[in-house]
């Protein structure tokens, strides 16, 4: 099975490499001979296991995941994370504290915002550290580290999301406080470049923007986290309790095992994982990325009187590149033009419209290249 190389700058899901999915294809209907698909056998088989245990000890190479901190797997999407996380990241709070505690948000795009919606509809205590569109009348900057509010003394975590995937701001620094553990979203640039995993409580991600398909998430938790009070304790403190499919001490002790996993869906991450160590790791694929990036940036801040970038440089997404040409209408040409040469998924976030070339590991510096020159061409001949 094949296909020509797709040009493909959809934002989620995205394209995977040709190879990894000819891999997966084979693996679906014989995986290693078994005369059965890895999706068709028990999770619990000695196959299944090994695909789990490769795919967590490939994303502890790539990332250098330190011994304090797990790695594990859980379906539901990163939505499912926004107050999954919460829930359990305040019941450590309150084995630590005996205390409800309160979860502190720092929102810069429409993804932060999300997951800030939803643990408030949990009843969730919450505060608000940094607000962009509050303070800049729009989601194009991060106010400085140094201005945002402290958090409370009773702030469980700090929750950002490292890359806002529909408004394309991405941070150039972790926040780091003495004592709140910082939680990252990062769905949309996870292995996109290098991270010092142990400055994070805990990482997740949806795996089908530059990893892998829909129907896993990636969580890396720092270990003391797992430590947490009871659903009685939770009771008398009016917590709410997790469901016990995303009870993070649960699926972890189980090894990501507690119900059925998506095993098809794990080996096609692992096999992704594979691909990215055998091309170099993360120093290859972190340079990869901003060679594309900034080249198709330069371009864009090359016609200037044409093209409006609305994201100040410093935090300019080097995974999702939103831009907007003078009109909807020539939005409109633009990207009839780009697919009569197979430049493909270039429509902005409805949301917020304009155009959005998402550039994840998958996308080649070639099909980069191709985009430039079309962007390049579109604003000499439409100025
Ligand atoms: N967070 C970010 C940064 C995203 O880009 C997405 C994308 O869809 C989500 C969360 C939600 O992920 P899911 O659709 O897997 O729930």
């Amino acid at each position: 099975i094949t296909r020509e190389e797709p040009h493909y700058f959809g934002a989620g899901p995205a394209a995977l490499p040709t190879s990894v999915l000819q891999q997966a294809a084979q693996d679906l209907i014989n995986f290693k001979g078994l005369g059965l698909g890895i999706g068709e056998i028990s999770h619990r088989d000695k196959n299944a296991i090994n695909v789990i245990d490769e795919t967590k000890s490939k994303l502890i190479e790539l990332l250098e995941i330190p011994d304090t901190h797990e790695v594990f797997f859980l379906q539901g999407g990163a939505t499912s994370g926004f107050s999954a996380i919460a829930t359990n990241l305040l019941a450590h709070h309150a084995k630590k504290t005996g205390k409800r505690g309160k979860a502190s948000y720092v929102i810069t795009g429409g993804w932060s915002s999300k997951a800030y919606e939803e643990i408030n509809r949990f009843g969730i205590e919450s505060e608000i550290l940094s607000n962009s569109k509050e303070i800049y009348g729009s989601f194009g900057k991060i106010q400085p580290f140094e201005e945002w509010n402290k958090p409370s003394e009773d702030s469980a975590f700090v929750y950002y999301c490292d890359n806002e995937t529909v408004h394309g701001v991405e941070f150039p620094f972790v926040p780091q406080y003495e004592n709140v553990e910082i939680v990252a979203d990062l769905s949309s640039n996870i292995l996109s470049k290098k991270i010092d995993v142990s400055k994070f409580g805990v990482i997740y991600a949806g795996a089908q923007k530059n990893v892998g398909l829909a129907g896993i998430t990636i969580y890396i938790i720092k270990k003391s986290l797992l430590d947490q009070a009871n659903d009685q304790e939770l009771r008398d403190l009016s917590l709410p309790i997790t469901p016990i499919s995303f009870h993070f001490p649960t699926v972890v002790k189980q090894n990501s095992l507690y119900n059925t996993i998506p095993v098809f869906t794990v080996q096609i991450l692992n096999l992704v994982l594979g691909k990215l160590i055998k091309d170099g790791g993360l120093n290859h694929q972190e340079a990869l990325n901003l060679q594309k990036s900034s080249n198709l940036y330069d371009i864009l801040d090359k016609y200037s009187d044409f093209y409006s970038l609305p994201v100040d440089k410093e935090f300019r997404s080097k995974m999702n590149v939103i831009f907007k040409t003078p009109s909807v209408e020539l939005e409109d040409k633009f990207l009839e033009g780009a697919k009569e040469v197979k430049l493909t998924g270039l429509k902005g976030h409805r949301s917020v419209g304009g155009l959005r070339a998402s550039l994840y590991n998958a996308v080649t510096v070639e099909s980069t290249e191709l985009l430039i020159n079309f962007v390049e061409r579109f604003a000499q001949e439409n100025k």
